[in-house]
């Protein structure tokens, strides 16, 4: 009677929900055909960008023209800038062996987006202190500065900020060589010399980390707060770089593609109202599908969009889920580890202010999943298009490559890496790619390309 006709109402309800999920989730799958397109298109972006033609990809040139030979020898100082935390960092490379040790200073919102002159004051007030706690006062070691946005270099010791990107937006820097805004800043401070030798985008610092140990490593992924890809690249093939023989690493800035609107096809309206709110609107499109500064925003604005459907938690809209960046991409991390029963998938989203039964907690781990999957079949489409790339560059019919990885991102989430990885196997058949996860690639790398920078100098002096 009634008890039955309840239950039907009930499941009915229930069927309602998973339809309308299921129907907001459908275009975060992406098949394989359309996982081709992408890698085709980015594949296309990259030869018009080598070549200087119009194109999302600037594909700009490093002048880091060889991975390190394990030669390298030194002390160095490093800086980290544009990551999850703001680093100094002593590196010591010895035989075999590199020794770091680092500082972490936090980069206040309002420095990050102030004034360019607040902000790189900041960064010399951090390094003072730190020479100061390592008694290095007074010295002026050779210095690598990992400036994690898109420059264009002249030189290794000259990059020219394009745009800022992911947090920050610090006035009067971009067009500005960030070298000469650092010894202004020096300057300013009336702070010792420093010898900056070296700056270097964190991809490139990946991909030399992971070369000292292994010399097939010939690209670099970064896959955090951000997202970007470099790798080693023919010099024939680089337009604005003069010279035919050798190879140069190329800083693709891979964030930025589908900023000429070719991503449009795969964009949701989420998408749309992530790019929005952000601090830069209607640029790095593809950063914003795959990174972890959005990924958590793109869930948000999902549950919102289910809770206005009655969806998700009964269809009360609280002030927790208006909140912007309240969903960490720390939480995707936690929600879909497998290890996790329901129930503490619950807790976690309870601790945030969120009320929900089983089914909620159920349909909020179905969406981090469906973001996190579309973004990491994304990044290996891209991977693909590079080793591809690569492969046929040396006219190979099979290509043996590793990447340097690194990113809390592709660290810390249970089942990315293995979805990149499974990605790039489907999409680039012909390569076998190793993907080798790099354990301080900013600050090591940064410190191995001046050791490269200052082995080279020394071997031109004699
Ligand atoms: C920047 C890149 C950087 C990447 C990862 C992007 O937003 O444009 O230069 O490599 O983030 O940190
Ligand atoms: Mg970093």
């Amino acid at each position: 009677g009634q008890g039955v006709a309840m239950v039907t109402a009930v499941a009915a309800r229930l069927a309602a929900h998973r339809h309308l999920l299921e129907e907001t989730l459908a275009p975060f799958q992406l098949n394989c055909q359309q996982l081709i397109v992408v890698q085709a298109q980015m594949r296309e972006a990259m030869i018009r960008g080598l070549q200087g033609e119009a194109s999302s990809l600037r594909m700009l040139p490093t002048y880091v023209r060889a991975t390190p030979d394990g030669s390298e020898r030194g002390d160095f100082l490093a800086l980290d800038l544009g990551g999850t935390n703001f680093r100094v960092l002593l590196v010591r490379v010895a035989k075999g062996s590199v020794q770091i040790t680092n500082q972490v200073y936090s980069i206040p919102e309002c420095v990050a987006q102030g004034s360019g002159q607040e902000l790189f004051d900041h960064i010399v007030d951090c390094i003072v202190d730190f020479q100061q706690r390592q008694g290095l006062s007074g010295q002026s070691l050779p210095l690598g500065f990992t400036f994690s946005f898109p420059c264009k270099q002249l030189g290794l010791d000259q990059g020219i900020l394009l745009n800022w990107t992911k947090g920050f937006n610090a006035s009067g820097c971009e067009g500005q060589d960030v070298v000469c805004l650092l010894r202004e800043a020096i300057g300013r401070r009336q702070a010792v010399e420093l010898n900056v030798v070296a700056i270097v985008n964190d991809t490139v610092g990946t991909m030399m980390s992971c070369g000292y140990d292994d010399p097939h490593c010939e690209m670099g992924l970064i896959v955090g707060t951000g997202t970007n890809a470099c790798y080693m690249e023919e010099l024939r093939n680089v337009a604005s770089v003069a010279g035919d023989s050798g190879y140069m690493c190329i800083n693709m800035e891979w964030g930025a593609f589908g900023d000429d609107g070719s991503l449009s096809m795969l964009s949701t309206c989420f998408d749309a109202s992530v790019d929005q709110a952000s601090i830069n609107p209607g640029k790095q499109r593809f950063e914003k599908m795959i990174s972890g500064m959005y990924l958590g925003e793109i869930v948000r604005h999902i549950l919102l969009h289910l809770t206005s459907l009655g969806v998700l938690f009964q269809g009360q809209q609280t002030q927790c889920l208006q909140t912007r960046d309240i969903f960490k991409t720390k939480f995707l991390s936690e929600i879909e580890s497998d290890s996790l029963a329901l129930r503490q998938v619950r807790a976690i989203l309870e601790d945030l202010g969120l009320t929900l039964t089983s089914d909620d907690a159920l349909m909020v781990l179905e969406v981090c999943q469906a973001v996190s999957r579309r973004a990491a079949q994304l990044c290996g489409a891209g991977v693909a298009a590079v080793v591809e790339k690569i492969r046929e560059n040396r006219g190979l019919e099979e290509l043996t490559v590793s990447v340097g990885v690194d990113g809390t991102l592709y660290k810390l989430h249970p089942h990315f890496s293995s979805l990149v990885s499974a990605t790039v196997r489907k999409l680039a058949p012909h390569c076998t790619v190793t993907f080798l996860q790099s354990e301080d690639g900013s600050g090591k790398g940064a410190a191995l390309v001046t050791a490269v920078a200052c082995r080279l100098a020394q071997t031109t002096r004699v």
